[in-house]
């Protein structure tokens, strides 16, 4: 059986720099894309402006070239496309599945990051008939449909809960993270989103969204980010070292493919270097298998 040609992204916010986790994340994303002869497209979310580190998006470009996970479109900023943002609210408010809501919420301060882990309480639809306080400064939220979202999941098992009518737009007119990573990833014909199991919520969001803008929402892998042989992420560990330091204190490529590789069941034992070609040869031919993430 030939897979279809998958078309995926790495989506990196540059408001930090790369770890383990997100490389391994990245390098499912090409090869998952390289082993079906797809494409693979780099944006950068940089929405949440007071977050953005100057030099962070650079190190990112950087830590990949230095990986080899190469990729065939952008680097694209979602910064510099707020036009088509808009172009997506009007259409969701025109046809009603928007609506202003002027509640005034921590969630709507948060709206422009991704919503690692916990989502926050439901949204309880006070200004779904109406805005509660007229005239007020209003944020836009998504009117989630009631029926339960289909989505295709390929890694996760858990099914994320219904999710409440979300924001779009906060009132002082930064758009969400939610609005902006579906528009994006249709833009760019996105078929399989490939990011960290911390994201699975978002799921029937943008599967939601997806379709009330008119396109077939894509595949989601959702993959393990609890990757610590202590059961920790990486990201929260002390000692998980960023991919810089390791590429500054020369760490050779292959090693560092050879670790990734390790934990998705594509390196054998005594392996202790490999090359991207090889591991994709590797996932044409087997399944992926997450585990623990050791450096060795
Ligand atoms: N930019 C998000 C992050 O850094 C990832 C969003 C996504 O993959 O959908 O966590
Ligand atoms: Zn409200």
């Amino acid at each position: 059986m030939t897979a279809r040609p998958e078309t995926t992204r790495y989506a990196p916010s540059p408001t930090g720099p790369l770890h383990l986790g997100h490389a391994r994340t990245h390098l499912v994303a090409y090869l998952e894309a390289r082993a079906t002869g797809g494409r693979i497209v780099m944006r950068l979310e940089d929405l949440d402006r007071p977050r953005v580190r100057p030099g962070a998006e650079a190190e990112i470009l950087r830590d990949h070239d230095y990986l080899g996970l190469d990729w065939d479109e952008g680097p694209l900023r979602q910064s510099e496309r707020l036009g088509l943002y808009e172009a997506a609210l009007a259409r969701l408010l025109a046809a009603g599945l928007a609506y202003p809501c002027t509640c005034s919420r921590k969630e709507i301060a948060e709206a422009a990051s991704a919503p690692h882990g916990d989502d926050g309480p439901p949204y309880p639809g006070t200004c779904r008939l109406g805005p509660k306080r007229p005239g007020a400064p209003a944020a836009h939220r998504f009117r989630m449909p009631e029926a339960p979202i289909a989505f295709e999941e390929r890694a996760a098992t858990a099914a994320p809960a219904h999710p409440s009518d979300f924001v779009l737009q906060r009132a002082d007119g930064v758009f969400a993270y939610h609005l902006a990573v579906v528009v994006d990833d249709a833009a760019s014909g996105v078929t399989l989103v490939v990011r960290g199991d911390d994201l699975l919520g978002s799921a029937p969001r943008h599967a939601a969204l997806h379709r009330a803008l008119g396109h077939e929402p894509p595949a989601f892998q959702h993959v393990p980010l609890v990757l610590g042989a202590d059961g920790q992420r990486l990201a929260k560990r002390t000692g998980a070292p960023p991919i810089a330091a390791l590429r500054e204190a020369g760490v050779a490529r292959e090693t560092l493919l050879a670790t990734l590789g390790r934990s998705l069941g594509l390196v054998d034992p005594g392996e202790s270097a490999i090359d991207l070609p090889t591991l994709v040869d590797r996932r044409r031919a087997r399944p992926l298998r997450y585990g623990v993430l050791e450096s060795s």
